[in-house]
């Protein structure tokens, strides 16, 4: 029998769903790229804002015409959205051809519940939080070309007050660093260079298991450095990182890591420390500026990034401000930036002061032009010098070039033949615009 998933949502969700088709193929079912032809069809859904939820609704109500097509395929309904309760609820009550919907705790069983769908249990809906027994290894189908991607962990603690993360993947529950090592050496063996350890706070690797007695359970400088060590991996990424528990000594440990040191992603999501306070981030501006001086101080060249949000509730003139100031004093290479919009479900929506829409646009558009102009300034710093680049595949824009990363993330457009895909080529960068760079 044949499989079709539809993924919604971000990097984590499309990691889900190579796990989710590994468990599909370890129990003998076969992928297919179109709907049509499959016999099960798996939608892996996204919750984090509300406009993606109701892409989602409608996707799933198109499926009826699957079903009428096809009465014999099974629908399953995976991922974050079901995992509210209300949702869960409302996928019973009114997706009558949906016939499994299972929470983020509960997708390994998939295989299970096929069977029991097709020998005509009716619908199975199953989104327990009772995790006692999910594998800490599980196979995954990897689809992301030169780039593995490897869970360390999985759920959040921090409960940031605009975010719907910690209710619906639950608390964070780190994995054994055995079993990161023995999919990052999997990986590498399968020509693998590059490695994404995910977790929705990386930088809190292994507090759970110490909390669990586990007292010499690894942090995560150790999973870095256990990754940097597996022969074959020549880049090591992460994300999210969370300044939280970003400290400025693990920057120290970070920038004696070669595969590592070039590029920080950290997360500031505002400038001013009221806002910060409100979103319950746990960190202020000072301490955020130390991780950031401390970076530039141990690795001048590294590239860091960062996302912001504009408009969160109770963000006056004066704080959004403040905000660009600081965006201004650290210089990021790169911010994505973003419009705040309430989710239903968590504090932030709760409170008053919510910004009209119009103020948010036009906040977002003064920043966007601050943030470009230091982009562009940064790209343009590369012009004449000679960078090592993973050359990914062919350019989405013109399939006759090639489109890379440099050590620090920077996307590289060169030219080149199908041979460098996969491979590290030293290239000098000839142009820059605000989002990448040219080798041409
Ligand atoms: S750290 Fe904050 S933003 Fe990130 S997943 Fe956890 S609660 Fe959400």
């Amino acid at each position: 029998m044949k499989f079709y998933i539809k993924t919604f949502g971000c990097q984590m969700n499309e990691h889900d769903s190579e796990i989710i088709a590994g468990v599909l193929q370890q129990a003998g079912y076969q992928p297919c790229g179109e709907l049509d032809a499959a016999d099960i069809i798996v939608v892996n859904t996204c919750c984090i804002r509300e406009s993606a939820e109701n892409k989602i609704w409608g996707y799933i109500g198109n499926l009826k015409n699957a079903k009428y097509k096809k009465p014999g395929v099974i629908i399953a309904v995976l991922g974050c959205m079901t995992q509210q309760t209300t949702i869960g609820d409302a996928l019973k009550r009114y997706g009558s051809h949906i016939d499994i919907v299972l929470g983020t705790y509960q997708q390994h069983r998939l295989p299970e519940y096929i069977t029991r769908a097709l020998a005509g249990s009716g619908q199975i809906v199953d989104i327990s939080e009772d995790n006692r027994d999910f594998p800490d290894e599980l196979p995954a189908v990897r689809v992301g070309g030169v780039t593995a991607q490897v869970n360390i962990s999985y759920g959040c603690n921090n409960f940031c007050s605009y975010c719907i993360v910690p209710y619906v993947r639950g608390r964070e529950r780190s994995r054994s660093l055995n079993a990161i090592l023995a999919e990052i050496r999997e990986a590498a063996a399968a020509g693998c260079k590059e490695i994404m350890l995910l977790g929705q706070n990386v930088n809190s690797y292994g507090k759970d298991l110490r909390k669990a007695g586990q007292t010499d359970a690894p942090d995560f400088a150790a999973v870095l450095k256990a990754a940097c060590a597996v022969p074959g991996i020549e880049r090591v990424r992460y994300m999210s990182s969370h300044p939280r528990d970003f400290s400025p000594e693990l920057v120290d440990e970070i920038s004696l890591l070669p595969q590592v040191r070039a590029y920080y992603h950290l997360p500031l999501q505002s400038g001013c420390n009221k806002t910060l306070r409100a979103m319950n981030r746990g960190y202020d501006t000072a301490r955020y500026a130390e991780i950031i001086d401390r970076i530039r101080a141990k690795t001048p060249a590294a590239a860091v990034t960062t996302d912001i949000i504009v408009g969160f509730p109770g963000e006056t003139e004066e704080d959004f401000r403040a905000s660009l100031d600081f965006i201004a004093r650290c210089r990021f290479d790169a911010a994505y930036t973003f419009i705040y919009s309430p989710r239903s479900g968590t504090p932030a929506a709760k409170m008053a002061e919510q910004v009209p829409l119009a103020v948010k646009k036009a906040r977002l558009q003064r920043l966007t032009t601050l943030q470009n102009q230091i982009s562009l300034a940064k790209n343009q710093a590369y012009i004449g010098q000679t960078v090592r680049v993973l050359v990914e595949g062919p350019s989405k824009n013109n399939p006759e070039l090639l489109t890379g990363r440099t050590e620090s993330n920077k996307i590289v457009i060169l030219r080149g033949g199908a041979e460098l895909i996969n491979q590290i080529t030293a290239v000098e960068i000839t142009g820059a615009k605000t989002w990448h760079l040219e080798a041409l």
